[in-house]
């Protein structure tokens, strides 16, 4: 006994600053331990738990954060399931979920989760407000990666945040699958219908179709389908009229491309809405047939100087005629004197420009009928074609004066040109589901999980 006594004191017995020293430390290792708990829960709803510890773990270079949380005895364990308490059944085995990493050290958090009996009936696992069913990543984590997956690409979101591309996906199809959910469709007056091509080759099963809301202030994607029939339209139609009753009923425009699927199946299921042609399509129509007047007439050129004269001049024949200027304007000249059929294309094409200026509808339609007669005339096929087209559609065509001219080009091209974006970031992944994930995420203005911390 007056060993053990004896011992003691000899233990008790240090240099007077290293007690000092030691009791700093543990307070600091205690305090920093608090207020990484704080942290934790400012990030993560923890309802109901308790975070018990927090510490390092690893040596150094394979070092990471782990946190182990408990039930908070002063709360009754819920059912997943309802949400309603209920009395323990028996323990699982212990759980790990990858959580936001803390200055690029990793996140680990540990539990022991329990069955409870639900009061409907059967035992499920409790409910755990930081798990989303088998997911081995933290509510919290997959929205921060989720927000990063809008400015990055899944891949370098999965490289920067060391984690892997699976996780990016999961996260983004978690946040993206609420947001669809949660959405509200009520209000949509102004639809804009545009197809993407996506891979390869001109076959249908090569496009998307995009339906867009282009009401003002309002520009979101709302739904995407595979291919560009008939029945991609219905469907797509279909699922936004079971999203929200009413939907078709409160349409007022539609603004589409020539692309007669489209046109049908809108006149079939929404007829009383404006039909509105895009003219960013008819341009891009009459630029294709001044191409093709050119590459006709280019290939039976025989002189070698005029051949010279007429050649690199296929995006200047394209671009807006008054936006060519000096040196440029040269060169549209030299190679608008040398081909004589393509410079009456041309000039075609470019007074079609006036068309668009018309306020009303009534004069529009005289100026459409004396341009598409003089085009008639023109002994252009390629241009006879665009006029043949442009008078069948004279209908869809003034839709637009009468639509006050508010659903101009800009506005689904601009939505197309984005989505264009988001498709080439996200290359290499051929799977639909994938670019569907991306588009509806990033171009959807969906509404996100409630969290309690804004990451970015
Ligand atoms: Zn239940």
């Amino acid at each position: 006994m007056g060993f053990v006594t004896k011992t003691l004191r000899a233990c008790e017995w240090r240099p007077r600053g290293l007690i000092g020293s030691a009791n700093i430390q543990n307070n600091l290792a205690t305090a920093i331990q608090l207020q990484l708990k704080t942290l934790l829960r400012r990030v993560q709803d923890l309802a109901g738990f308790i975070v018990k510890s927090v510490r390092l773990v690893g040596d150094p270079g394979h070092t990471h954060i782990e946190a182990v949380l408990a039930a908070d005895p002063r709360f009754k364990r819920r059912c997943s399931c309802c949400g309603k308490p209920g009395r323990i059944h028996d323990y699982l085995g212990q759980r790990h979920w990858h959580f936001v990493p803390l200055w690029g050290f990793p996140v680990i958090l540990r539990y022991t989760p329990c069955r409870v009996i639900c009061p409907q009936g059967g035992a499920t696992v409790e409910a755990m407000p930081w798990n989303r069913g088998k997911s081995p990543y933290a509510s919290a984590y997959m929205l921060f990666l989720a927000r990063w997956a809008r400015r990055l690409s899944w891949k370098e979101t999965a490289a920067v945040f060391q984690t892997s591309w699976e996780a990016v996906r999961r996260s983004v199809e978690w946040v993206v699958e609420w947001g669809l959910e949660n959405r509200v469709l009520t209000g949509v007056t102004a639809l804009g219908i545009d197809e993407l091509h996506w891979g390869r080759g001109k076959k249908s099963e090569n496009f998307v179709t995009l339906i867009y809301q282009i009401d003002a202030g309002v520009r979101r994607l709302l739904w995407i389908g595979h291919k560009r029939k008939e029945a991609t339209i219905k469907a797509g139609i279909t699922f936004l009229e079971q999203q929200c009753d009413g939907f078709l009923a409160g349409l007022r425009v539609i603004c589409s491309d020539m692309w007669k699927p489209y046109l049908k199946e809108i006149a079939r299921q929404a007829g009383w809405a404006l039909n509105v042609l895009d003219p960013f399509h008819i341009v891009q129509h009459l630029n294709l047939a001044v191409d093709t007047v050119r590459r006709g007439e280019q290939s039976r050129l025989r002189d070698k100087a005029a051949r010279a004269r007429a050649k690199g001049g296929r995006f200047l024949l394209l671009k807006r005629g008054t936006r060519v200027r000096g040196k440029a304007r040269e060169k549209l000249k030299a190679v608008l004197g040398s081909l004589g059929a393509t410079s009456r294309a041309w000039e075609l094409k470019e007074s079609f420009r006036k068309f668009w200026q018309y306020r009303s509808p009534t004069w529009a339609a005289a100026y459409l009928r004396a341009w598409t007669s003089r085009a008639l005339r023109s002994r252009l096929e390629p241009m006879r074609k665009v006029a043949r087209m442009l008078r069948s559609h004279e209908e869809l065509l003034l839709n637009y004066f009468r639509a006050k001219r508010q659903y101009n080009s800009g506005v689904v091209e601009g939505m197309n040109n984005k989505a264009r974006v988001e498709l080439a970031r996200s290359f290499g992944h051929r799977s639909f589901i994938v670019l569907k994930l991306v588009l509806y995420h990033t171009l959807g203005a969906l509404p996100e999980p409630p969290s309690s911390h804004k990451f970015c």
